[in-house]
């Protein structure tokens, strides 16, 4: 008969490394291993919640966002972010609802797998659909880093970067004048590494007309010289982002990204609307440029052909729309097998930007996120409760469970598209 007190010793953390000590075969023979964890783990369990009720709170900041809370049976709430294609997901979120009322919050993939499927005649490929999907599954996340007592990214296997770096939209109607000269400076001292414009000006009198976007050679030339100027009024060490926002022809994006080559632009965005792929294969493969795209695209489906032709330096999924988080990391490793990193774009509040920072440190090939409020700096400071998440171009995501940034209601209702209704309880 064995001892018990040389038995219970075995079982502590203590005598299992001396029995490290130990020839193998005598240590960890199977059985003594199997008792030894079952007696010094600690047991899991597992939370038990039912989803009860999910609401909506729809603003515009810079374009329509839609919030998106789940609610469960043990007082602890998930939230989301959708944005862009928003208009409209508040009536698809009453929809999934239904589906979603009764169910376990924790089976994140098989929720959104559930309503994808289920979506497939209603326009789940994309637009709304998807962009509802989104907003909804980022609160599940959320919500399941709240109950696990986890942060998110350690939900999606721990950190590849302690901090996100973040570039700054700069949002101008005009890269030079008045406007320019109070941002440039400013854009330098938030300590921000990477800034963007736009190159696409519906108002240059140099256009042929106002429907067709074939640019003419002086809309090009005032491209150049937009893209001059700011090169020369920011540090020589801050990376240069333009986008031209997929509104011009290929001829026109193989023309200015030869000739904005001499400005080693971190990338230049859409040239030809991401969808025309054959058209981004072409300029991609007529120019030292790196070039950009993918906001407009959803899911691991609208990225495989893109990725199959060579036709993106860059991939910018915006995490609020392409799928939601997990969708976001299926999209990171499937560009990651063609070694094409990822620039997410990104105009939310610092609740869909934090949601996207847990991505972006839990994914290898990241190199840099948008931030696109500047025009909102007391929205943007005040949103959420913990403040400014941006600190010198970087943005830390919270070891806080879940997405670690809770809403400042005060603030964000100031935003409320009127008309709307706040996060009103569902009718039963
Ligand atoms: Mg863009």
């Amino acid at each position: 008969m064995q001892d018990p007190k040389r038995c219970a010793d075995k079982l502590t953390r203590r005598g299992m490394l001396k029995s490290a000590a130990l020839p193998v075969a005598g240590a960890f023979a199977l059985p003594s291993l199997a008792v030894a964890v079952e007696n010094s783990s600690t047991p899991y369990q597992r939370p038990r919640l039912k989803i009860t009720d999910i609401r909506t709170a729809q603003v515009r900041v810079h374009g329509p966002q839609t919030h998106i809370r789940i609610y469960t049976d043990q007082g602890i709430y998930g939230q989301g972010e959708a944005t862009d294609a928003a208009v409209g997901t508040d009536a698809l979120v009453r929809q999934f609802r239904r589906v979603l009322v009764g169910q376990d919050p924790l089976n994140v993939d098989a929720l959104w797998e559930r309503l994808r499927t289920s979506g497939i005649f209603a326009g789940a490929q994309g637009g709304q659909y998807t962009t509802a999907l989104s907003g909804l599954e980022i609160a599940l996340w959320d919500l399941a880093g709240k109950a696990l007592g986890l942060p998110v990214y350690q939900l999606f296997g721990g950190k590849f970067r302690d901090k996100v770096r973040i570039y700054c939209d700069s949002d101008m109607e005009s890269p030079i004048g008045p406007e320019s000269d109070r941002k440039l400076p400013w854009i330098r001292e938030q300590g921000f590494t990477a800034m963007k414009i736009d190159l696409d000006d519906a108002t240059d009198p140099a256009r042929f007309d106002r429907v067709n976007w074939t640019a003419s050679n002086g809309e090009i030339d005032r491209m150049v010289a937009w893209v001059k100027h700011v090169r020369e009024n920011i540090p020589k060490d801050m990376d240069l982002a333009c986008d031209m926002h997929g509104r011009y022809d290929a001829g026109t994006g193989k023309r200015v990204a030869i000739e904005l080559e001499p400005f080693r632009l971190l990338w230049l965005e859409e040239p030809v609307p991401a969808e025309d792929i054959d058209a981004m294969v072409d300029i991609r493969h007529s120019t030292k440029t790196p070039i950009a795209c993918g906001e407009n695209l959803y899911m691991r489906w609208g990225y495989r052909e893109l990725l199959e032709k060579n036709g993106v330096d860059i991939l910018q999924p915006d995490f609020q729309k392409v799928g939601g988080l997990s969708e976001a990391r299926r999209v990171a490793n499937l560009a990651q097998t063609y070694y094409v990193p990822l620039a997410p774009h990104c105009v939310v509040s610092p609740i869909g930007m934090m949601a996207s920072a847990h991505v972006c440190v839990s994914i290898p090939n990241f190199v840099v996120c948008e931030w696109h409020w500047i025009n909102h700096p007391d929205l943007w400071k005040s949103w959420v409760k913990e403040g400014e998440i941006i600190q010198k171009g970087y943005a830390t995501p919270s070891d806080k469970p879940g997405l670690g940034v809770e809403m400042d209601e005060s603030v964000a209702r100031k935003a409320q598209i009127p008309g709307t209704g706040w996060f009103e309880p569902s009718a039963s």
